[in-house]
């Protein structure tokens, strides 16, 4: 019979692996701690209106990347392709409004784009993301922008530009429109297919295609910089003064852009130069018009997104992940040993230390080899003589020092134990 595989564009995190992404998911909690950014869970799943309005019918997400199906009470719902909708969503079906001042929320799970899979890109992926609702302040991007920064170098990423932009506010936009229409018409013959499609449909695109000549023809085009209104402009300097302020280096550029009518003024990205094409980690920008464009009160709000599986790429690229640290290997061969052995790992497991048991009831030569190998710092070991004295031999897998204890003794010296432990960690 042929066997079963992981659908194309998921991947399996393997044990081996593992350790990387519960490292990046510890610092993210410590990060937006920190911060008083509060944890947000939302379904996996949604009316697919949420995303045909949220994210936008014009973008690539809402247009051909979404998994999108009926289920059996004949609804269209959509497996999530990011978590901004649906956090607003949720801001907004619980008034979270209500509770006055500003929200500060993060998420961290899986997604669903239906994309060409390659290294950085998944059908799968999980991004972590924080949303900041109900301030217009520009200390509110900067503060976004700074947490995305300290979570990369914490995690010990190098290397990293942050690429940085306004779009200005709706009639900014609507200018620059014009006038990048006007620009790009008539050249309309010699853009890529994708572009000429956006020329009517959501142009600001366009300056986002990786088409050679596309950008050789754009070299010329407008800047969405040179139609920024005063208090736009004023605002956008604000930020920028507020980045140098903080230490963190970027670099302007006028041709990143959000398509869509509800971001406004920031936009940011942060990429790498080790992940080939699949360069950014990092994008968020203000999205002052979505939530009442789902239904809420007038609410500004700044976020951003960072793709995990991009992070954990370059993680792999400077060190391998810590395996857990085990106390005890614990070895028994006898029935009556066997079975206070079983015991004893729970019982030491109730104290707070780590004891993988020996299942394979193999001679005592080869569990010894698997302890050697375990990485535990000692190996516990029952024999038949040890069952009839209710004793248990204590083997410090460094030095090879061995003695001989009671198993109650084990666990009325925990603390002690555990002191000796960390001592023996350390040494190694
Ligand atoms: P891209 O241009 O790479 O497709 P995007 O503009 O679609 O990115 P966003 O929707 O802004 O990406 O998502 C934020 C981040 O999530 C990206 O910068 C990236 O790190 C990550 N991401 C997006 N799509 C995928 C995917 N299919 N697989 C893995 N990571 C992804
Ligand atoms: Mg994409």
């Amino acid at each position: 019979m042929s066997s079963i595989q992981a659908i194309r564009g998921t991947r399996d995190i393997l044990p081996e692996e593992v350790g990387y992404w519960q490292r990046v998911e510890a610092v993210a909690r410590e990060i937006f701690g920190r911060a008083a950014y509060r944890e947000i869970r939302t379904p996996i799943f949604e009316q697919t209106d949420l995303f045909e309005r949220g994210v936008g019918e014009a973008t690539d997400i809402v247009s051909k990347e979404m998994y999108t199906f009926v289920d059996r009470g004949d609804r269209s719902l959509t497996l999530r392709p990011e978590n901004t909708a649906g956090a607003v969503r949720a801001y907004i079906e619980h008034h979270l409004y209500a509770q006055g001042g500003v929200q500060r929320l993060w998420y961290l799970g899986p997604m669903f784009r239906y994309e060409r899979p390659q290294a950085g890109r998944q059908r799968q992926f999980h991004q972590v993301g924080v949303e900041v609702l109900g301030s217009a302040d520009p200390r509110a991007d900067a503060e976004v922008i700074a947490i995305a920064t300290d979570l990369l170098k914490t995690l010990g990423l190098k290397d990293l530009r942050l690429e940085f932009n306004s779009i200005g506010d709706r009639g900014d936009r609507q200018q620059y429109r014009e006038a990048l229409v006007n620009y790009l018409t008539p050249y309309k013959q010699d853009l890529d297919a994708d572009s000429q499609d956006r020329l009517m449909r959501n142009p600001l695109r366009i300056l986002d295609s990786k088409d050679a000549k596309t950008q050789t023809i754009l070299q010329d085009a407008p800047s969405i910089l040179d139609h920024l209104n005063p208090e736009s402009q004023q605002r956008f300097e604000r930020v920028q003064q507020l980045l140098t302020e903080l230490g963190i280096p970027y670099n302007v550029n006028p041709k990143l852009v959000r398509g869509l009518d509800y971001y406004t003024h920031t936009v940011f990205e942060i990429q790498s130069d080790d992940l080939g094409s699949q360069a950014t980690v990092c994008a968020g920008g203000r999205y002052d018009g979505l939530v009442t464009e789902l239904g809420g009160p007038d609410t500004p709000a700044v976020g951003w997104a960072s793709g995990l599986e991009r992070l954990i790429l370059l993680l792999q690229q400077l060190s391998s992940p810590s395996a857990a640290p085990l106390d005890f290997y614990l070895v028994s061969k006898g029935d009556r040993a066997e079975a206070q052995a079983l015991k004893l790992a729970q019982l030491l497991r109730q104290q707070g230390f780590s004891v993988e048991l020996d299942l394979s009831g193999s001679a005592f030569g080869k569990q010894f080899k698997r302890a050697d190998r375990s990485g535990a710092i000692a190996c516990l070991i029952l024999g038949d003589a040890e069952a009839e004295s209710q004793t248990v031999q204590l083997k410090w897998l460094a030095s090879g020092q061995q003695e001989a204890l009671m198993q109650a003794e084990l666990l009325t010296q925990a603390d002690q134990l555990h002191q000796q432990l960390t001592a023996a960690r350390k040494e190694g």
